[in-house]
């Protein structure tokens, strides 16, 4: 593992801060010493920052370990932790059928939560109002201080302008055009807002506080009602110079397939979104089966639906598994082309349409990873499914606030 090297030269104190920060972050526990070796910065750097953020309360002393020195029996060394009461942000993931706010601490723990279901045809000033609500309950609940709260992370649909704060044209709701939802909920709760699409944040809820906290590259495959994708590349998010990088969901696997909304044919998100795997299943019903699964069908087909799909596929029901095992395959293709692509390390599964089977789906991809990308000799890609399951979107909003505050970014670094 490779933690973001840090630099000596002037004027990047804040970026060198956070660098620490970050290492310290994801290392869990850590030391003076070890910090140096692992930032490259000097144990004297290394001092004046750690004296910073302990007066700033972002870190705590916690006890002593001893030293790992050759003897063993060198002076013992103070860990070093980040306080997770020292800030919390709240993360709305807002889907076309769900919108979900979690107030979370520095460290990634959720300390309150709420969800409301909502319909596809809720208008925008309908759901600020519901996430404004929202915000309020889980900042009541957590009776945190309100100087604590760093901010409010919104993780939508795509495609966004995040420099605008605006949800261009989500494909899934109607009449949502150029839709300015950063500053409309910014308004409504006299909060700051960071705004970015599902996929992103999840990806940077994963690099945060889940399964790629010491990962420098991997890619996100993000199942919600379509699918989306996101990328870490040599440790920092991966947007592309339009901010378009990673449709991972608009990349072709099936030749000739179904017309795809955005244009393309044979999209994963045209075969292995929920809607296309319940299309799929009600088409091989409709010829005809047995079971539990085949009987709902013949009652009522809108009783299959993608829960009693996957809820099927897990019982062995034959004809479920057929369409998760396509599903699995998809994934698994796309997953060797990013793999091959981008030469990542990781490739993470999550989402709230991962639903049970997600195990299936990770055994596909674990098996294609391991046999078929070009450079496997040199490395192995490993594949995960996020701890977050189908809270990524929310956790991952939560953290681009963190992100935004405390992260290293290279982009602070070459700003004029
Ligand atoms: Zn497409």
């Amino acid at each position: 593992m490779r933690q973001l090297a840090g630099t000596n030269l002037p004027k990047v104190g804040s970026y060198n801060q956070n660098v620490v920060l970050d290492a310290i972050r994801s290392l869990g526990a850590t030391s003076r010493v070890e910090l140096a070796e692992r930032t490259g910065l000097t144990a004297q750097t290394i001092s004046v920052i750690v004296r910073r953020l302990l007066t700033d309360g972002l870190v705590r002393e916690d006890g002593a370990r001893p030293s790992a020195g050759p003897s063993g029996g060198g002076k013992p060394r103070t860990t070093l932790r980040v306080e997770p009461t020292a800030g919390y942000a709240v993360g709305i993931q807002f889907d076309p059928g769900l919108i979900a706010a979690m107030l979370v601490d520095l460290a990634g723990s959720v300390v309150a939560e709420v969800r409301r279901e909502i319909h596809e045809s809720v208008r925008p000033e309908e759901a600020v109002a519901l996430m404004g609500k929202a915000v309020r309950k889980v900042v009541r609940e957590a009776r945190i201080p309100a100087k604590r709260l760093l901010g409010v992370g919104l993780a939508c649909p795509g495609p966004i302008d995040q420099e605008l704060g605006l949800v261009l044209y989500p494909p899934r709701l109607a009449g949502w055009e150029q839709v300015p939802l950063a500053s409309l909920l910014a308004e409504s709760t006299g909060i700051q807002v960071t705004i970015d699409n599902d996929a992103t944040a999840a990806a940077i809820g994963e690099r945060w506080s889940g399964v790629a906290r010491n990962v420098g590259n991997f890619g996100y495959i993000y199942m919600g009602t379509g699918i989306g994708g996101g990328l870490f590349l040599t440790n920092q998010v991966y947007r592309g110079p339009f901010r378009n990088a990673a449709e991972i969901g608009h990349i072709t696997v099936a030749p000739g397939g179904p017309q795809c909304y955005c244009g393309n044919r044979g999209c994963l998100e045209a075969v292995a979104c929920p809607a296309a795997m319940v299309a799929d299943a009600h088409k091989l019903l409709a010829d005809g089966g047995a079971g539990a699964l085949a009987e709902a069908y013949a009652r009522d087909p809108a009783l299959v639906d993608h829960d009693a799909l996957c809820a099927a596929a897990i019982r062995g029901d034959a004809l479920a598994r057929t369409v998760v095992d396509r599903v699995a395959g998809y994934l698994a293709d796309v997953s060797v082309s990013v793999a091959n692509m981008l030469d990542v390390e990781l490739i993470v599964l999550g989402g709230p349409a991962l639903g049970p089977v997600g195990e299936i789906y990770r055994d596909a991809v674990a098996e294609a990873l391991a046999s078929r990308p070009i450079a496997r000799r040199v490395h192995q890609v490993s594949v995960s499914l996020s701890p977050a399951g189908c809270d990524a979107g929310a956790i991952g909003a939560a953290s681009l606030v963190f992100h935004r505050s405390y992260a290293p970014l290279l982009t602070t670094l070459l700003s004029p």
